[in-house]
């Protein structure tokens, strides 16, 4: 379960807060003021951050990381025919699984900006 640091603009009390998955909404409220105008702190404990963490993040869409990961490369499709209740084509399979190996198909390396200085 993540735990995100918030502190708090009116009196800088820091309030840890539960949340159930990362992509759960966080209303973050002061436990000293009650205030809400809260701005989430990079966690300090980074260092022991769990892997569990790292997947969750990884795992989000909404995260910038996302495709970092190239195992997320194609997830959004195979979703899509995995609710459509399809198999997926070969063809598009092989495509997937070619990309997360590095291999992009053409159209997909246009879409990845300075690729090699990361
Ligand atoms: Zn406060």
């Amino acid at each position: 379960m993540p735990i995100y640091e918030f502190q708090c603009q009116e009196c800088q009390n820091r309030t840890s807060v539960f949340v159930r998955t990362v992509t759960s909404p966080v209303n973050a409220e002061c436990g000293s003021c009650g205030s809400k105008d809260m701005i989430r702190l990079i966690t300090s404990f980074g260092v022991s951050k769990s892997v569990s963490d790292v997947h969750a993040v990884h795992n989000n869409p909404n995260s910038p990381d996302y495709y970092m990961d190239p195992r997320n490369i194609g997830r959004s499709t195979e979703d899509k025919f995995a609710s459509m209740g399809m198999e997926m084509p070969s063809q598009i399979r092989d495509m997937i699984d070619g990309a997360r190996e590095g291999d992009m198909p053409g159209a997909t390396k246009d879409l990845q900006p300075n690729v090699n200085e990361i």
